[in-house]
């Protein structure tokens, strides 16, 4: 139901906030389940008239509210938080009536009881797997700590299902200097030798432009 929110009232979550200045978006729903999804063919978009979603995917307190954030140049439409590991739903957010970015629940977070970790490996999985409007996943890396192996498995399995990704390191800007910023990027870089890699610093702005080129030239390759 758009313009709602289940699951989110009820864990607690600070509810995200609605259109302000700049780029901007709106909440659609925080979903547990995948029955909580929004229609996929609500919107003006251009798979097969539905919006086209942008999945944002990584490991808890890597960034990805923040790089939400920083897209839509918004900075309190998405949850962030130091607490890792509270985000635990799906939210959906209208960006433009043919664009929708989803953030899914942070992984790896060590003080999570297994049983909750397999329900979060279920809900992310029937989303990837079989959301139709779903046609970029952003998998994001932390500049200072690169590949944990719940990435390396996530990255396996998107190539496994044929869903497309792209690799954006986060917080670059706590890499000083030029040197350690490209030997950041040159060990993350070593695990997907044929791709680029977009550096990004919701600090300071860097990659924002390059990520936006890569959201267009997915909305014309639908
Ligand atoms: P999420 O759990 O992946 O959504 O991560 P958040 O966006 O909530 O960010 C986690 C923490 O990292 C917060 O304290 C943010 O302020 C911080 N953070 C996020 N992006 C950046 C960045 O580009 N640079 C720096 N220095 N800190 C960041």
């Amino acid at each position: 139901m758009v313009g709602t929110e289940t699951a989110a009232g009820s864990a607690g979550l600070k509810r995200p906030q609605r259109k302000g200045a700049g780029i901007g978006g709106e909440f659609i729903v925080s979903a547990a389940r995948s029955q909580q999804f929004p229609p996929e063919n609500e919107g003006l978009g251009s798979v097969g008239g539905c919006p086209v979603e942008v999945a944002f995917l990584g490991r808890s307190n890597v960034g990805k509210s923040s790089l939400l954030n920083a897209l839509v140049r918004q900075p309190g439409l998405a949850f962030t938080s130091s607490r890792p590991g509270c985000t635990q739903l799906i939210n959906f957010y209208r960006i433009q009536d043919d664009l929708r970015f989803v953030d899914l629940p942070g992984y790896g977070y060590a003080h999570v009881p297994l049983e909750e970790r397999a329900r979060w490996k279920n809900l992310i999985e029937s989303y990837l797997l079989d959301r139709q409007n779903l046609t970029l996943s952003f998998l994001l890396i932390d500049a200072r700590r690169g590949w944990m192996d719940m990435d390396l498995e996530l990255k396996s399995w998107l190539e496994f299902h044929n869903r497309r990704y792209q690799v954006i390191v986060t917080k670059v800007d706590k890499l000083k200097s030029n040197n350690q910023l490209k030997a950041g990027l040159a060990v993350i870089g070593k695990e997907i030798p044929d791709r680029q890699l977009v550096p990004f610093s919701a600090i300071d702005g860097r990659g924002v432009r390059e990520i936006w080129q890569i959201i267009s030239t997915n909305k014309t390759q639908q």
